[in-house]
């Protein structure tokens, strides 16, 4: 990839990461759906035909929540916890791109300055 092709994808990764974090909610957690009773007299799951709910599995300094997820906010739940994913994966992808241009300015120092051994005072 050349230079300018690298800093277009690099731009591209950026605005896409910042125009999630500006415009999105991002939730970060792990859904699950689980067999549940209603605890209501004479309901089916009773007899043990179980409920299927979802839930919101989160750590927070250590401790887990669960948080149990109503059917009609499911959709956008899981748009939101995938947005997480988005942003963690765009993160990674910006770090790895600061990293090659890390490389790049190296071996640009090294062949400014060929007695590179010595750190200069900034
Ligand atoms: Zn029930």
């Amino acid at each position: 990839m050349s230079r300018t092709q690298f800093a277009a994808a690099e731009r591209a990764l950026r605005s896409r990461l910042a125009k999630l974090i500006h415009e999105e909610p991002v939730l970060r957690g792990t859904l699950s759906v689980r067999h549940v009773t209603c605890g209501k007299t004479g309901c089916r799951c009773a007899q043990g035909e179980k409920h299927l709910a979802l839930f919101l599995s989160s750590s927070r300094k250590g401790k887990t929540r669960q948080l149990f997820i109503p059917a009609e906010l499911e959709a956008e739940i899981r748009q939101w916890v995938g947005n997480y994913h988005q942003v963690r994966d765009l993160l990674e992808a910006v770090s790895e791109s600061a990293l090659e241009r890390l490389n790049v300015r190296k071996q640009e120092s090294k062949r400014k300055a060929p007695q590179a051994g010595h750190r200069r005072r900034v």
